[in-house]
């Protein structure tokens, strides 16, 4: 195994060659297959293959209804619809999170209610919800981030107390398990994104989740124009309530069926994988690697590791030192990256409350005041500052001896940290500032 010698960003031998990680998501014959047959059926919008895709996606999930949308994002704002959520109303949301987990809340003008994320499981921490719930709370958006289930008992038994409804932000999180049940089973409806990154890969898509007859009928009517008939249904065109079109594609949904066939295998991989990964990092120091909690079981979206600038000797800013470090561990051909750098109510749509203008949501008369004090989310802060993640490398085609050489290059990296030029490796980042990345 590679792990001595020069490090690849001072001119040392890469540990990982560039042609041996490929790109996601893995394309086979059935996809070829499915997405030609669409495009020759000559029915390209909302059509037969989105139907199918909602039975089979509703099918494998165990759930008994499914909606599918052009993004995750468009079945958020559904499920925000669908689950009461008015003018004014609150929904308590993690404070670290993909930015539309927070801002679907927005889109209906409610008001997003920040709670600090729990530092080993990155997900929101149940133990400080209940200081944020007031008479104007009708919701918990709970995000299974990276892959992880959130702690669902405890959210779950929050909801019931005060009669809150919960909606699963599950867009990373296809076929994670909470005490041996999926995800987007255990709220009152969930939301699935199948955007190029996911583990279910449709180029953009979404999918609306529930077993509710009326969430259903609620989320639907936002999703096609406010009728409330859809398409494949006998439609009057006559629009009931402020509706929008959040329908997906036939040719998306071609492709989403397809690689919904191969998730199960797919989810093996990851797994095998980033146990691999896993016993090569342990005991390294100054890296802390993903644990998972009893009675969860990862889909591994996103390995994500924290690096411990102090246990490594550095004493300046910890995120120069990150990056540094994750500039020096893709030197040697493995693709790492800082997955979102910004807490969620650090960002200027919350600082300047820049939504629909005038203030509005949050300046409506019947508005209770909120505040965005980033300094009032220091774990999602340490977290935002220190973390990295690993995905491609670790999902098919990949095997095993591609995790192994993963392992070798962040060890190669860690072994030989004193080399490391920090400042220099990050004088750019500090010149022009953070960059900001797609999802
Ligand atoms: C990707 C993602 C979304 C948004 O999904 P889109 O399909 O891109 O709209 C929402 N929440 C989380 C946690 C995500 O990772």
């Amino acid at each position: 195994m590679l792990r001595s010698g020069k490090l690849a960003i001072l001119g040392g031998e890469k540990t990982i060659p560039d042609d041996l990680i490929k790109p996601w998501p893995s394309i086979g014959d059935i996809d070829r297959e499915y997405v030609l047959a669409s495009l020759e059926g000559n029915e390209h919008a909302y059509g037969p293959n989105c139907i199918a895709f909602e039975e089979e996606f509703a099918n494998w999930n165990e759930n008994k209804y499914a909606i599918t949308t052009n993004s995750g994002t468009a079945a958020l704002h559904m499920g925000i619809a669908a689950c009461g959520c008015e003018v004014g109303d609150e929904v308590i949301v993690p404070a670290y999170s993909w930015s539309s987990s927070a801002t679907c809340v927005l889109h209906h003008n409610a008001i997003p209610v920040f709670v600090d994320i729990d530092w080993e499981t990155m997900n929101i921490d149940p133990a400080r919800i209940e200081s944020k719930i007031s008479e104007k709370t009708r919701a918990i958006l709970v995000v299974h981030l990276h892959g992880l289930a959130a702690n669902m008992e405890a959210i779950g038994s929050i909801a019931r107390k005060y009669s809150l409804k919960v909606i699963e932000d599950a867009c990373q999180a296809h076929g994670a398990e909470f005490q041996g049940k999926k995800v987007g089973g255990w709220g009152d409806c969930a939301v699935f994104s199948f955007n190029q990154n996911k583990c279910v890969s449709a180029g953009e898509g979404g999918m609306f989740v529930t077993d509710s007859k009326e969430l259903l009928k609620k989320a639907k009517m936002l999703w096609s124009f406010g009728e409330i008939k859809g398409p494949g249904e006998e439609r009057d065109y006559h629009v009931h309530s402020l509706g929008w079109m959040y329908r997906n594609n036939d040719l998306s949904a071609a492709f989403g069926r397809a690689q919904l066939t191969h998730l199960d295998t797919f989810l093996a991989t990851q797994r095998k994988n980033a146990l691999v990964l896993r016993k090569e990092l342990e005991n390294l120091s100054g890296l802390m690697i993903p644990r998972v909690p009893e009675g969860c079981k990862h889909n591994w979206y996103n390995f994500v590791c924290r690096v411990d600038a102090g246990a490594c000797g550095y004493q300046g800013d910890r995120r120069r030192f990150r990056d540094a470090v994750v500039k020096a561990i893709e030197a040697e051909g493995v693709r790492a990256r800082a997955w979102q750098k910004f807490i969620l109510p650090a960002m200027g749509v919350f600082q300047t409350r820049s939504a629909y203008g005038h203030g509005f949501p949050w300046s409506w008369p019947g508005a209770r005041k909120v505040s965005y004090d980033p300094a009032d989310y220091p774990v999602a802060q340490k977290h935002c500052d220190t973390h990295f993640v690993i995905s491609v490398p670790l999902r098919a085609p990949h095997g095993e001896e591609v995790a192994t050489l993963v392992g070798g290059a962040i060890r190669k990296v860690f072994d030989n940290l004193n080399e490391l030029d920090i400042d220099q490796l990050t004088k750019e980042e500090s010149r022009i500032g953070i960059t900001s990345r797609i999802s």
